[in-house]
């Protein structure tokens, strides 16, 4: 078992994070005030190749691991989980399409996406239904002509409006309304199409300048090669999409758990009190060990569940551990670095207030812990009810 990276794997960490902590790190708290999507920078994340890493050579991309995605996505999260999260996002998004897309839909579609100049989305949550996948209402019927017209509404969805948003891959029930049993495919619904439109993005508690929205489908009219995958076969793909996702989200947690331990270190450090610095307060101490202590436990979990995904070894268990571990620890640990910093962790211009915002999110979204924990129970040989 080794515990060490690659030299390869080192350099691209090295990169990717000194790259965040100098153009990044300095604009999240701007970035957070404004509430806006910030369209350069993340297409200098782009041009970093940081999009790129685990798709395939022959679509533009590094063709390297899970692992050294989840690498960089750790590095951008430290300096601002925000665009840490748009990231990855449409990495997991434009990996659906890579894996079940039709050769046509990878070759017209993915080429922007891979290289970061424009960003996609995934739109399974409606305003009605977030975990149970199963109650979606979203309508797509087949048109005499084979094309396809899709109506109902998404909720919170991310990177599905912002000026350079291409497309969003849309869950909708594709069997006909009347059939005994719901069946679901994958749209790679365009932003230009008629009949969709997005709604106003949300005034959020974190995740600020990450684009947010309600989407809205009205008759909207996609062809025939709209469908992503198997006919039919869309709640698994959509599934299999937000698996993917759990790796990234839990090392846009760690990152940010990393983060709020740096702060609270330097702060430790530098603070006077009771004639000296806050890091000689042996309760102090207590807060910094614990921190420490988690952020090892998160970034362990991350690691083994991202390295068993790139050897092919499928284990529910071990990848809700790290999406259930890592994002708990997130919020943890950014709320200890809030009480180290005392009065000034309760202001938004303290990086620790912003980190425990933005943390927040991660525990809900993409399976929440609730959910993990049941996956846990499952992997475990539980009988496990999900209704
Ligand atoms: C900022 C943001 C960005 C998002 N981006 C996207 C996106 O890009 N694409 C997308 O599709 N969605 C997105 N979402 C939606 C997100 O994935 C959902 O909010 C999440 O899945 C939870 O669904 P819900 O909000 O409907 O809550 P519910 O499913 O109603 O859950 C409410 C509570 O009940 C618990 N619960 C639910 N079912 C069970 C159960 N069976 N057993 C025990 N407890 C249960 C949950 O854990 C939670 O605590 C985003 C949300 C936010 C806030």
């Amino acid at each position: 078992m080794h515990f060490e990276l690659t030299p390869d794997q080192k350099d691209l960490q090295d990169q990717i994070h000194r790259f965040a902590q100098a153009e990044i790190a300095p604009k999240a708290e701007e970035l957070d005030r404004k509430g806006e999507f910030p369209v350069e920078l993340f297409q200098r994340v782009g041009e970093m190749g940081v999009m790129s890493i685990p798709f395939a050579q022959e679509l533009g991309g590094m063709g390297l691991g899970v692992f050294e995605s989840v690498l960089a996505i750790e590095a951008l999260a430290r300096a601002d989980q925000s665009i840490a999260v748009s990231t990855m996002v449409s990495m997991a998004t434009g990996l659906t399409v890579a894996r079940f897309g039709s050769k046509e839909q990878k070759q017209q579609w993915l080429p922007d996406i891979v290289a970061g100049r424009k960003i996609c989305a995934i739109a399974g949550t409606e305003p009605d239904a977030g975990s149970d996948t199963g109650g979606f209402t979203t309508q797509a019927t087949q048109l005499g002509n084979g094309q396809w017209s899709l109506s109902g509404e998404k909720a919170y969805i991310t990177n599905a409006g912002t000026p350079i948003s291409l497309f969003t891959l849309i869950l909708a029930i594709s069997s006909p309304k009347d059939a005994e049993r719901k069946k679901f495919s994958l749209f790679l619904t365009p932003n230009d199409a008629r009949g969709y439109t997005r709604g106003k993005g949300y005034n959020k508690m974190g995740w600020r300048s990450s684009d947010t929205r309600q989407l809205y489908l009205d008759d909207c009219q996609l062809g025939e090669d709209s469908v992503v995958g198997e006919l039919h076969g869309g709640r698994h793909l959509l599934h299999k999409g937000y698996q993917a996702a759990r790796i990234w989200l839990a090392a846009c947690s760690l990152g940010l758990a990393q983060a709020s331990l740096d702060h609270a270190l330097t702060y430790a450090k530098e603070r006077q009190a009771f004639g000296g610095p806050l890091g000689k307060l042996q309760l102090v101490q207590q807060m910094i060990a614990q921190m420490a202590l988690k952020v090892d436990t998160a970034r362990l979990l991350t690691y083994r569940a991202a390295w068993q995904i790139d050897q092919g070894i499928d284990d529910m268990g071990a990848l809700s551990m790290a999406k259930l571990g890592a994002t708990e620890i997130g919020t943890e640990v950014a709320n200890l670095a809030v009480q180290v910093s005392g009065g000034w962790g309760f202001m938004d211009d303290c990086p620790a207030s912003r980190y425990l915002r933005d943390n927040r999110i991660c525990t809900i979204g993409d399976g929440s812990s609730q959910i993990q924990t049941m996956l846990i129970a499952r992997a475990c040989g539980l009988d496990v009810d999900f209704t």
